[in-house]
């Protein structure tokens, strides 16, 4: 757990999200929780000795950011598309998940449920607890359901996966336009230090890295397509990652397949 903030942690090392708190004068403040059932204990041990859980605030509707939620106290807090990405989730889906990245971790202990949010926006919601203020605002862009969540007095922001440091991103539920708005839009806020989705803690000098990241995905799809390719021919020969391995190559049908839909639909700008 790293220090990033005068009452901000951060967990980088699980198999799955980053894990955040925010320690406040009236209890704890999560931002997302660990998919592995071990590590999720290992967080909430953690966490207890910073205090109670009052608030548990997810920042997307994908399983590895709210697959541990049942093994934390607080109110559930999220997006509408969130709740109900959670609410029609299936368990079978998570253990699929868990047999790639922790098979140790299955079968699932009996009772596994998932624990969808109580409290939704669609736009914008502000929690105060103690002295500290959550501004959570829907940021579309990984997908259309992303929330960052703002903390003025600590000079953070938690973005989700709308930011991905060292990985790449997914673009499977993107809308790739609002993406870079979005990202323009963090540059303006008035924060020291951004708490990716994965990865190390970073500061928005990356965020023109992240842009041309998520520019260079567009680019090269909206080329395939000037070019006549099919979506299979793409997804064959457009390669804007290394495709060393067999998750480079998912991550590449994934991303090609949904952004040739959205671009066939939208040409590019
Ligand atoms: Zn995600």
């Amino acid at each position: 757990m790293k220090k990033v903030a005068a009452s901000v942690y951060v967990e980088t090392g699980f198999r799955g999200c980053n894990a955040s708190l925010v320690v406040t004068g009236e209890g704890v403040v999560m931002i997302d929780t660990p998919q592995v059932p071990a590590e999720a204990r290992q967080w909430r041990d953690e966490i207890t000795r910073h205090g109670e859980v009052v608030y548990l605030i997810n920042t997307e509707p994908h399983g590895d950011h709210y697959s541990g939620n049942m093994f934390f106290g607080g109110t559930v807090v999220g997006h509408e598309g969130t709740r109900e990405a959670i609410r029609t989730a299936t368990v079978k889906q998570l253990e699929d998940m868990l047999r790639r990245v922790a098979p140790e971790s299955l079968p699932l202990e009996k009772g596994f449920r998932f624990r969808p949010p109580t409290i939704t926006l669609s736009q914008r919601l502000t929690l105060h607890l103690g002295d500290h203020t959550f501004r959570l605002i829907n940021l579309p862009g990984h997908s259309p359901y992303q929330v960052a969540v703002f903390v003025p007095e600590e000079r953070v922001v938690f973005t989700g996966d709308n930011v991905v440091n060292g990985t790449p991103p997914f673009m499977h539920q993107a809308l790739p336009f609002e993406w870079l708005k979005t990202l323009d839009y963090l540059e303006k806020l008035e924060v020291d230090v951004i708490v990716p989705g994965h990865g190390e803690p970073c500061d928005q000098s990356y965020l023109p890295t992240m842009k041309a990241t998520v520019r260079k995905w567009i680019d090269a799809v909206a080329a395939a397509i000037k070019q006549g390719m099919s979506l299979e021919e793409a997804q064959e020969k457009v390669a804007v990652i290394d495709l060393a391995d067999e998750r480079a190559r998912m991550i590449q049908r994934m991303n090609i397949g949904h952004l040739y839909e959205v671009l066939k639909a939208t040409p590019a700008r």
